[in-house]
């Protein structure tokens, strides 16, 4: 008989024993099995594992690693459930297969597209810029064969250290039992002291006849077996309009349908700025739209219909391809949490304090957790933070303020600390003060490219010596310039350290601590010369 089978059998003799009414309490018994099991079963040091990853994505790696170099047995589950359209991967989550590295890519690859053209002005000889074209099969392959790659080198990392994979779906039996369903059907029950669940999320589908049927995701697209051609993008999130921004680029229609704002949650005048920028590319927007149906005609296109939610007027347009990019869910409706008494919030996401959810030795890190940023390094530096607290002695806590992004659309956004707007609503216009400037990237003169959206703004507190809240900047590398004033933010850095900081020439780095001229003062904030 297992373990759990006699710890269960234990229990329910003390309740027989008692004279209690089984059916009664079998509900009560389910959820505070807990309870019951920690008084009633050996101590933890009796479990098979000591710690069962549930997400061998960035988060769940990064802890069991750190777990396994502190001596200790850990598994890690992870499994995919394939897309609506088939699409799976292998180990490594949403990072390496479908998110971060593919997309980052392809970004890459349009990126490549451009600088064709700035070639030709900078004395390459290319016969005809125009007539080179993108195969999407070449793209496509390349990429895949990256990630597969990095799943391969995932798995042979995970031998070497001896964390135990498992390719199976993790569900709760109780508190200290993990079931992984396997793909052949059979089933392995894991017994642990610790349990992390790591199991990210997923796309949203919007609840519309032909969504899940005809209309891509985020999921599908870096492997899809076609070029994806005319492409209507559903949301304009980061993911929708990196998508939009990439497929523009390889010479695509891109076409973006909001709901309600670009960028929601980003500050709304950089939001702005990259919406105009995507326009001039090419990206079209219909603004204030919901998309009602989707249809496939005998031509194999897809028909949209659509309605704009201010003046009640619906469209339909054909398109080869629909992305939807509506946000994503955590993937905790599979986990079986009432099994373990975890709770979720309605959006289906986990509470945590310090990464510890409700029931004191499960946690959680990642995408799923309720309130954090949805980043890989944001995943990681929890997961690793953990795992040292919990196997290392270690103390520090994973701190979620002021984390850098960057929006990889063609003109990239990167950001830390607040958007402007939440500086106001937080400290009042009166104290606070925004620097701003356009810039000219030295690389956009010879080519003629346009710099009139390259921006950058510093929002500080007024008054002496000017604490730095945010830092936008809208240009090429936008995530490698903002990534060294994270670290400078991570030590508070001050205005007046900024303006005292000699940079570098000529990058656009150096554009911070170039900038002189605040909004209050209303003078304008487009460059004279290069050097000046
Ligand atoms: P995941 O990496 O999603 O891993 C969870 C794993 O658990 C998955 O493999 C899943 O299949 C598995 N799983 C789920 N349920 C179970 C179960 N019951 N049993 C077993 N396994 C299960 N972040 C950035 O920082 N920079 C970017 O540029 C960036 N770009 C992105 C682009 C796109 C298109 C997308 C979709 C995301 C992007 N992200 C980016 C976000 C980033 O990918 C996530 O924040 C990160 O992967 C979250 O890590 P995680 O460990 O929480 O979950």
């Amino acid at each position: 008989m297992s373990f759990l089978a006699t710890c269960r059998g234990h229990a329910f003799r003390v309740l027989k024993q008692t004279d209690f009414n089984l059916d009664r309490y079998a509900n009560l018994l389910k959820f505070n099995m807990s309870a019951v099991y920690f008084s009633s079963c050996p101590t933890k040091g009796s479990y098979e594992y000591d710690l069962v990853v549930i997400g061998g994505g960035s988060g769940g790696l990064a802890a069991a690693k750190e777990a396994v170099s502190y001596g200790k047995k850990v598994a890690v589950l992870d499994f995919v459930i394939p897309s609506p359209r088939g699409t799976t991967w292998g180990i490594g989550g949403t990072c390496v297969n479908v998110g971060c590295i593919p997309k980052k890519l392809m970004h890459q690859a349009a990126l490549l597209g451009e600088a064709i053209h700035d070639a030709k002005a900078y004395g390459w000889q290319i016969p005809d810029p125009e007539a080179i074209k993108i195969d999407w099969e070449a793209i496509k392959t390349a990429v895949q064969n990256h990630v597969k790659s990095v799943n391969w080198v995932t798995r042979v990392m995970l031998r070497d250290k001896k964390v135990e994979y498992i390719n199976g779906l993790g569900q709760f039996k109780d508190p200290n039992t993990v079931v992984a369903k396997l793909k052949n059907g059979t089933e392995r029950v894991l017994t642990t002291s610790h349990v992390i669940i790591a199991v990210g999320g997923r796309p949203n589908y919007p609840n519309i006849p032909g969504a899940k049927e005809y209309c891509i995701t985020s999921d599908d697209i870096f492997s899809h077996p076609t070029p994806p051609g005319d492409t209507l993008i559903v949301g304009a999130g980061y993911i929708g309009l990196e998508c939009a921004g990439f497929l523009k680029g390889f010479g695509y229609n891109a076409t973006v349908m909001v709901r309600s704002v670009v960028l929601r949650g980003f500050d709304t005048q950089m939001a702005d700025l990259i919406t105009e920028e995507l326009k001039d590319k090419g990206v079209e927007f219909l603004m204030k739209c919901v998309p009602l149906e989707v249809k496939k005609l005998d031509s194999g296109k897809l028909q949209v219909t659509w309605k704009n939610i201010e003046t009640n007027k619906t469209c339909s347009a054909e398109f080869d391809t629909v992305l939807i990019a509506t946000g994503r869910r955590a993937l905790t409706d599979e986990l079986l949490l009432p099994n373990a008494g975890i709770k979720v919030e309605e959006n289906a996401k986990i509470n945590a304090n310090k990464e510890t959810t409700n029931v004191p030795h499960i946690f959680a890190v990642g995408d799923v957790l309720h309130g954090r940023p949805e980043l890989t390094p944001v995943a990681v530096q929890a997961g690793k933070l953990l795992a040292a607290r919990l196997y290392g002695g270690a103390t520090l806590e994973m701190d979620y303020d002021n984390v850098a992004t960057t929006v990889f659309t063609p003109l990239e956004y990167g950001c830390v600390g607040l958007s402007e707007e939440t500086a106001i609503s937080k400290y009042t216009e009166d104290k606070i003060e925004v620097y701003h400037a356009f810039y000219k990237p030295t690389e956009f003169f010879i080519p003629q490219r346009n710099p009139s959206r390259c921006y950058l703004k510093v929002i500080c507190l007024r008054n002496s010596p000017r604490t730095i809240l945010g830092m936008h900047f809208i240009g090429p590398n936008a995530g490698e310039v903002i990534q060294g004033y994270a670290a400078a933010m991570k030590c508070n850095i001050t205005f007046d350290q900024l303006e005292s900081t000699v940079g570098i020439h000529p990058t656009l780095s150096e554009e911070f601590t170039r900038v002189v001229i605040t909004k209050r003062s209303g003078l304008d904030p487009t460059p004279q010369s290069c050097c000046s």
